[in-house]
């Protein structure tokens, strides 16, 4: 019989680790619930053998590998792109993602409202204001433009539902087929499933996982089969997204507009043509969050799980990258 795992025995142990983010916020939220817990940061990571479960958000490369006891590996988000990037992850140790239903509806909110503005004009309603200037754009109702969405996981699923309840003929893409998908929502899957998809598009929303197979998702091919002056929306990765092929299409009127709240660079650099492009709107990587609260709540929960024996429902497949 295996010894049980110290944390089994003691209080548990978490790293909270980032390259880019002060993960100290989180610290509090951990103690809540567990007072006794012990809590790490990169820069005070005390003896590497300690340490049972790796809460990451970018976590700096190679640093995992070096965690000899680590049982898990917690991302604060819903992608684990950003932890699949170290390729020197340790083999074995689960890697799960955060599934909330704050989480869901806030993306919900971001998608529902870029879909609207766009739709409804309200750029060019914001500019006439600036002037004074009481002109009506054209008023297309929701029957009349098609929204499709690349990506029908736990957010996608969401942000379409609302969608097709607003009355927007919705259609969405996945790997696998969906066979009970809501009202009001027509599912493609797989390569053979993208074209009618993209024929069907007024406006594309990216909500993709970032994997080997879908980086990029967003280029000049994608574009060129939506109809034209179609609306594209990245609230997905910034790497799904060709910037270059965006402002092409853009300029060529094959796209009318963009709203990214995923950026190739982000922080997006002051200076770069995506925010000076007319019918670009950057927002930065705000489309939802996840309260400290459940990331503590769903990694000591996952821990425990882990502990006894048990594959966390939030694991991510490490083949598919997600
Ligand atoms: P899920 O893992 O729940 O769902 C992913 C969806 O994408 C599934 O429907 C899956 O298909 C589909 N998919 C994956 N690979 C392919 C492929 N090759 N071709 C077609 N479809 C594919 O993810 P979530 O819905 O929780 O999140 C989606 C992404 O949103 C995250 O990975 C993250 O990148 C991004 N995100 C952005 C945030 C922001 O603030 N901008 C915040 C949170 C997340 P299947 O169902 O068949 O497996």
């Amino acid at each position: 019989m295996n010894a049980p795992h110290p944390a089994a025995i003691r209080p548990p142990c978490v790293a909270l680790l980032s390259r880019v983010l002060d993960m100290r916020y989180l610290g509090p939220a951990f103690q809540a619930l567990r007072p006794d817990i012990a809590w790490r940061t990169v820069d005070n990571l005390g003896k590497p053998e300690d340490i049972d479960a790796a809460v990451c958000w970018l976590p700096p490369a190679g640093l995992l590998r070096t965690l000899p006891n680590l049982r898990l590996i917690q991302s604060i988000g819903a992608g684990v792109d950003h932890i699949y990037a170290d390729p020197g992850i340790p083999l074995g140790v689960p890697v799960c993602r955060i599934a909330e239903t704050g989480m869901a509806d806030g993306m919900t909110t971001y998608v529902t409202w870029a879909v609207i503005n766009h739709h409804r004009h309200f750029p060019d309603y914001v500019r006439n204001h600036a002037q004074g200037l009481w002109r009506e754009s054209p008023i297309v109702p929701p029957s009349a433009h098609r929204v499709a969405v690349a990506g029908l996981g736990r957010l996608g699923l969401k942000a379409a539902s609302a969608l097709a309840a607003l009355g927007y003929p919705v259609s969405g893409w996945s790997r696998t087929p969906k066979p009970d998908l809501p009202e009001g929502v027509t599912g493609y899957h797989g390569t053979d499933g993208l074209p009618a998809l993209l024929a069907n598009a007024d406006t594309l929303v990216c909500l993709l996982p970032l994997t080997d197979e879908t980086r990029g998702f967003l280029n000049a091919t994608t574009f060129s089969q939506l109809p034209k002056g179609a609306h594209v929306i990245n609230a997905g990765r910034g790497e799904h997204l060709d910037a270059q092929a965006l402002l092409n299409a853009l300029d060529t009127g094959q796209l009318s507009y963009a709203t990214l709240d995923a950026t190739p660079e982000e922080p997006l650099p002051a200076d770069h043509v995506l925010w000076r492009h007319p019918r670009v709107l950057v927002t930065p990587h705000i489309a939802t969050r996840t309260p400290a609260a459940a990331i503590a709540a769903q990694t000591l929960e996952n821990l425990n799980l882990v502990l006894c024996g048990k594959r966390p429902d939030t694991c991510a497949d490490a083949t598919l990258g997600y």
